[in-house]
């Protein structure tokens, strides 16, 4: 088939992220992917600034990927998990608990980010009515995260990026705070900490838990905090009698420069969920990890299971490539990776000072953020980049990047181009 007749299906039937039906946009069509760079259809390459949403941190076609992908195949590619288990999910789990903050012993297995939110909410309510608390089952967050597309994820995503306002009276209504204080590196801002104890304070006997994206906002408006926010949060949730959630799925595998964006404060949530780069992007998992307390308080309530159970469960192809992907990582020299990301990113983004607009530049770990006084025609940031042989897709007010961990300092230096190209256009 060619280019112009399968965008013509395309623009016909498929729907995509965010998007009109029939489309508006012409997608470009990708024919195949290695290492850092998407090869186009038209023959055309492109170097991939975003890791395909935050997921492909050793790059495409990576060959032990590839090889326990087949490996797995050849075995058996699913069966289903009630009643039954294999070696790849049960190494996957234990691996997850060996790397994830001390204290977190218990995985589940999931198909997707937002269905490991669910199953993280699902939890912690369900702890608390078990105890009898009932009453206990609203969520408390700051304004600005994401936690996905699904209804609960939908209710504690930022109310206006959320579009809250259109969902009245579908979405539950949950506790809302302001922002945490920007800035990784800014002083701890004491009146932010003592307004935040005290809403957790006065709503804890309908509070079930916080949930928060710990370090870095990723799609609510790829903002970073000072990780005493984490901290003060922990204190404040075990002081009132509510669980801790923390939302790692894009933070997870060491984006933020710590393999878990915990271990920037030294704490253990309750309850952790991972996706997008458990399998180094290669296919859809998610995993909700909790501690003890929450599986004990569980089992000792009127229904004591967790009632949840998706087909694919524990998918052994996904789990295969996740123990592939995870092994990659550790055995890799990861932080000197993430380092030199930083690195190039913030040489590569400094000319961004001069631009008029410019609001901000921020780099943490494998993250960098230009951020503009007015939001970018996604389109046409889209071509500009493209003319410049890079694959990014600006949101908002933002160009930002979170390259492959594989990127070299020329892929780095083409990216940060790019994106300053696109920001001076912009
Ligand atoms: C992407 C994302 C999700 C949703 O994951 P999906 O796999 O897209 O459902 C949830 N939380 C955070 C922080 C994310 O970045």
């Amino acid at each position: 088939m060619d280019i112009d007749k399968l965008l013509e299906l395309d623009a016909k039937h498929v729907w995509h992220p965010y998007g009109p039906m029939p489309g508006t946009v012409e997608p470009l069509v990708v024919e195949s992917a290695s290492g850092v760079r998407l090869t186009l259809a038209d023959g055309g390459e492109l170097i991939d600034g975003m890791s395909s949403w935050w997921a492909a941190i050793h790059g495409y076609r990576h060959p032990v990927l590839d090889a326990a992908l087949a490996d797995q195949a050849s075995r058996m590619s699913h069966v289903m998990f009630g009643g039954l288990t294999h070696q790849p999910a049960i190494a996957l789990a234990s691996t997850l608990v060996d790397l994830t903050p001390d204290g977190l012993e218990h995985v589940f297995l999931c198909d997707s980010g937002s269905v490991s939110v669910e199953v993280a909410i699902k939890m912690c309510l369900q702890y608390w009515r078990s105890l009898g608390r009932g009453g206990k089952r609203k969520l408390l967050t700051w304004r600005g995260g994401y936690h996905g597309d699904t209804f609960h994820p939908m209710s504690v995503c930022d109310p206006d990026g959320g579009m809250h306002a259109l969902w009245r009276g579908v979405l539950p209504e949950q506790v809302f705070v302001p922002p945490p204080p920007s800035g990784f590196d800014s002083p701890l801002d004491e009146s932010y900490v003592a307004a935040l104890t005290d809403a957790i304070e006065q709503h804890a006997d309908e509070l079930a838990a916080v949930i928060v994206e710990p370090v870095v906002q990723g799609a609510g408006g790829m903002r970073f905090h000072n990780p005493g926010y984490l901290n003060a949060l922990r204190e404040a949730t075990e002081a009132n009698d509510v669980l801790l959630i923390f939302d790692e799925i894009a933070t997870g595998f060491g984006r933020t420069g710590e393999l878990f964006a915990a271990e920037h404060a030294g704490l253990t949530p309750d309850v952790l969920c991972v996706g997008k780069a458990l399998t180094g992007g290669y296919m859809t998992m998610a995993a909700t990890l909790c501690v003890p307390r929450v599986a004990e308080g569980i089992s000792r309530g009127e229904l004591p299971v967790l009632a949840h159970g998706p087909t694919f469960m524990g998918n052994p192809l996904a789990s295969a490539v996740a123990n592939a992907s995870i092994g990659l990582l550790v055995e890799s020299d990861w932080r000197s990776d993430l380092a030199r990301l930083a690195t190039e990113l913030r040489r590569g983004l400094a000319p961004a000072a001069d631009l008029s607009a410019l609001v901000d530049v921020r780099v943490l770990g494998g993250i960098g953020v230009v951020q503009l006084d007015h939001a970018v025609d996604m389109a046409e940031a889209t071509r500009v980049a493209v003319e410049h042989g890079v694959w990014l897709r600006p949101f908002r007010d933002m160009i930002y990047a979170m390259p492959p961990y594989i990127a070299t300092e020329a892929d780095l230096a083409a990216i940060t181009r790019a994106m300053v190209a696109v920001a001076a256009s912009a």
